[in-house]
């Protein structure tokens, strides 16, 4: 195994908050052990193109505390290209990089494995994602910061919402994933969640109006993730208006605003501590695993793992969810 002397750094993909907290880390905690780092800019496209910058310690002061990225994100199609993947290989061979450390989430991590299997390359992945659905991982960077946010939006729409006596559909973002859509429920004492991860088993659509709204309250809030599988706000919306005329039913989705804001404690905490530990399993020779932390421990996934295996949803919050909207 070579030594590693220089690592290259980028953010890929959807942007999530603390993801420049594990950027400034990853920076740190490689100079501090003698690693030199490059920052790549615009993700696999950067890579590519060769956007690279010497990054010291200086080029990451004062960015725990921003959203977003500041090196930057993209999509890039011709990554998965093999012919896209080896202008990356050369851009690296190139620059003098030695092994990558990529900060995304599903997709990323995706074409992170794919190209370290094909050029035999050291990659190591941070879960940078606010739908907290990697496998092996209890936590994603900027999850609990999206969290905060519904939180926060869904306090304020259910001013409107008991003013009204209205049923309001709240869509969360969650892409196949109902962290955000359950947890924020619950955070808020809505009525229901619909999220994707059992909406072959039941309608949840049904089981909601048959069981009736709580009756101690006179505003209904419904959180439901964005998904083909749900139908997302606007579908049920319409199902209800065709099928259970008697409720007035108004959509807020979220959108956007979920991604943004200064990341919480516990994004920065997360980050940071993802961001030491990816160095920590570089030094160690460690490859092509995504770090992640499971029980308050660092853990390392392969990357096999966190893409190919759905991360099963607690039944137990289901179940708490359902006992206090009664
Ligand atoms: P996220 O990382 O937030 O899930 P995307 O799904 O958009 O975001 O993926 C980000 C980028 O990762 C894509 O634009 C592409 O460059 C790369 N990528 C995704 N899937 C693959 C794949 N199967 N092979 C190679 N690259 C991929």
């Amino acid at each position: 195994m070579s030594v590693i002397k220089c690592i290259g750094i980028l953010t890929s993909g959807g942007d999530a908050p603390g993801m420049n907290a594990a950027i400034r880390a990853v920076t740190r905690s490689a100079i501090y052990n003698g690693i030199e780092v490059k920052g790549i800019y615009h993700g696999y496209r950067g890579l590519i193109s060769g956007e690279i910058k010497p990054f010291k310690t200086e080029n990451v002061s004062n960015i725990i505390q921003q959203g977003g990225t500041i090196l930057k994100t993209a999509r890039c199609k011709e990554f998965q290209t093999t012919e896209g993947r080896k202008l990356a290989y050369e851009t690296l061979r190139s620059e003098g990089i030695d092994a990558l450390v990529v900060i995304g989430g599903d997709g990323s991590l995706t074409g992170a494995r794919v190209f370290a299997q094909e050029f035999d390359y050291p990659i190591i992945g941070l879960p940078g994602t606010i739908d907290n659905d990697l496998y092996g991982t209890d936590l994603t960077i900027g999850y609990d910061t999206a969290l905060n946010t519904i939180m926060e939006a869904v306090d304020k729409i259910r001013d409107t919402a008991s003013s009204h006596e209205r049923l309001f559909f709240i869509e969360v973002m969650g892409r196949d994933a109902g962290f955000l859509a359950l947890n924020g429920a619950i955070a808020t004492g809505c009525e229901a969640a619909i999220i994707p991860e059992i909406s072959t088993e039941i309608d949840q659509l049904k089981e909601l109006v048959e069981n009736g709204f709580r009756k101690s309250k006179n505003s209904s809030i419904v959180l439901v993730a964005e998904s083909p599988t749900t139908g997302g706000a606007m579908q049920l919306a319409e199902r209800v208006k065709n099928e259970y005329p008697q409720y007035d039913v108004r959509v807020t989705i979220l959108g956007h605003i979920q991604r943004g804001g200064s990341p919480s404690a516990q994004d920065r905490i997360l980050a940071s501590r993802l961001g030491a530990a990816a160095i920590d399993a570089l030094l160690e020779g460690q490859r092509n695993v995504m770090v992640g932390i499971r029980n308050d421990e660092i853990v390392y996934v392969p990357f096999s793992k966190a893409v190919k295996q759905d991360k099963p949803i607690n039944r137990e919050l289901l179940d708490t969810l359902r006992r206090l909207s009664i």
